[in-house]
């Protein structure tokens, strides 16, 4: 098995001094189906050097130049749409189906809604009686990914990047390189100059700090835990670079008597139970109002018990395994958790489901009458893993779901408009979806509180990019 290369300054390279290498193992069948060379500071510093040499010439390209690659860029991508798919599916275990429709598809997706945002972009206007206002690439990035929905992290990182003309540096998640590696291909085969984009394999541990503390590197994009995410606000801290960060949620699906309950409920456990439960936004917690309470236990009941399990290399709409065996045993942890702590476990549960010995699964798994205080209600989980918190009022319902560490995002079901809004209005979250409407690409996306900072997608994701600059007397 041949070692995943870097790519920096426009060729594959292998490290240069560190022999450190790791396998890419495939969840479901716990073998190894890659093997990745793992950079030290000396592969770090080399890609930093590459982005920081070129930056003065990439910034001052014309935005229609920058365009013109990122279409060359999504065809490159669009050629290799099933090959990306089948990697994903092979690294971290999400089901064919999904990985075809959903996790490739968001590379599509997002890198038209940047095309579009970028070309009716405004880069500089007139401003009071003499002045101009630029909107100026923001420098040298680098650019740190999590595992779980792979392409969409990278894509909505490198591209935004890209058009608003910064140079950077991308490392993605260990755990998943053959995405990346293919990402890299697309950037590689649409002509983008050597330094502009470049890429290491690595770990937190070993090259974390160095990336995000290098005095040369302007700004940090990071997605990841909240745990990694508060470490690298500090690393970059006293060289005052930008930090935004995309962490972790524990959302909120608030559902009144009102709502279209069947498939209001059914919605909403596909919605936590897909990709294994390991989306950063799932609604995990399943806040039910009083009087329709035993009503919706029974169908979260039904709906979970219908959640098949099966091999991610399947066409369907079952659920696949977790990424790994730590992650798998992190999640036993939390549901051990609940156990003790007293929620009431209606479906699933510790250990491996029947007939699923090898492979990371997980049991989908169903607590009821969880109190929010409870480990099971504040920690996210990021496994297929729902718990029911009953309310009493509208009023109850909102404090139960802003009584959280986190503020990605939440979820209101009510066939009452009106109500709706209101209650949206006043959830500390950075999205809010009502009756399980979808988040759009044009639509951005990021946290409140420790869900982090900064917003990505489309137009607000080029603004995350740029620097603001004002010349007064330009006129
Ligand atoms: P993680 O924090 O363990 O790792 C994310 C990335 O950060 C990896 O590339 C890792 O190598 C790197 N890293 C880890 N420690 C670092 C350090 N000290 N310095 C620099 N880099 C470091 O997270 P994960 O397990 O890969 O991803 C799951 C987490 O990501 C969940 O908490 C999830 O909610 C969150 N997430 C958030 C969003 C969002 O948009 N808000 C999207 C997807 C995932």
């Amino acid at each position: 098995m041949t070692n995943l290369a870097f790519y920096i300054n426009g060729q594959w390279c292998e490290p240069v001094t560190s022999r450190q290498s790791l396998p890419v193992i495939n969840p479901a069948t716990q073998a190894p189906c890659a093997q990745v060379w793992l950079a030290d500071t000396n592969d770090a510093g080399a890609a930093i050097d590459a982005a920081a040499q070129v930056f003065e010439a990439w910034s001052n390209t014309r935005l229609e130049q920058r365009i013109v690659m990122v279409e060359a860029f999504l065809k490159a991508y669009q050629r290799r749409y099933q090959v990306m798919a089948s990697a994903i599916t092979e690294e971290m275990g999400a089901p064919a189906s999904m990985s075809y429709d959903m996790q490739a598809e968001t590379g599509v997706g997002h890198t038209q809604a940047h095309l579009l945002a970028a070309r009716q972009s405004v880069l500089e206007h007139t401003m009071g009686e003499q002045g101009q206002l630029l909107k100026e690439p923001i420098g040298v990035c680098v650019l740190i990914t999590p595992w779980n929905w792979p392409i969409n992290q990278i894509v909505c990182k490198v591209i935004p990047a890209l058009l608003a003309g910064c140079t950077m540096v991308l490392k993605p998640s260990e755990l998943t390189p053959l995405s990346a590696q293919i990402f890299a291909e697309c950037v590689h085969e649409a002509g983008v100059p050597a330094g502009v984009f470049n890429m290491i394999h690595g770990t937190g541990e070993t090259i974390g700090d160095y990336l995000t503390s290098h005095p040369r590197v302007d700004m940090v994009s990071f997605t990841g835990s909240t745990r990694a995410g508060s470490q690298i606000a500090i690393s970059a801290a006293p060289t005052v670079k930008r930090v935004s960060q995309e962490l972790g949620g524990k959302s909120a699906n608030i559902i009144f008597a009102d709502a279209d309950l069947g498939p209001q409920v059914e919605l909403g456990v596909q919605a936590c139970m897909l990709n294994s439960g390991q989306s950063c936004d799932a609604p995990t917690r399943m806040l039910v109002e009083a009087s329709v309470y035993a009503q919706v236990v029974a169908m979260a009941k039904t709906a979970i018990q219908a959640t098949q399990l099966g091999d991610p290399q399947r066409q369907g709409d079952h659920l696949g395994p977790v990424i790994s065996e730590l992650h798998w045993h992190k999640v036993q942890t939390l549901i051990k958790a609940g156990v003790d702590e007293g929620a009431k476990l209606l479906v699933g549960g510790l250990g491996k489901p029947n007939g699923f010995d090898t492979g990371y699964y997980v049991k989908p798994t169903l607590f009821v009458d969880v109190n929010n205080t409870m480990t099971i209600a504040q920690e996210e989980v990021f496994g297929p893993v729902l718990v029911l918190i009953p309310f009493t009022d509208e009023a109850e319902a909102v404090r139960i779901a802003n009584d959280s560490p986190y503020g990605l995002a939440a979820y209101v079901s009510t066939q009452d408009i009106d109500k709706a809004r209101r209650v949206a209005r006043q959830l500390r979250t950075g999205t809010v979806h009502i009756n399980m409407a979808d988040l759009e690409y044009c639509m951005p996306f990021g946290g409140y509180k420790q869900s982090g900072n900064g917003r990505e997608y489309a137009a607000f994701g080029l603004h995350e990019f740029q620097e603001t600059k004002v010349i007064a007397g330009y006129y």
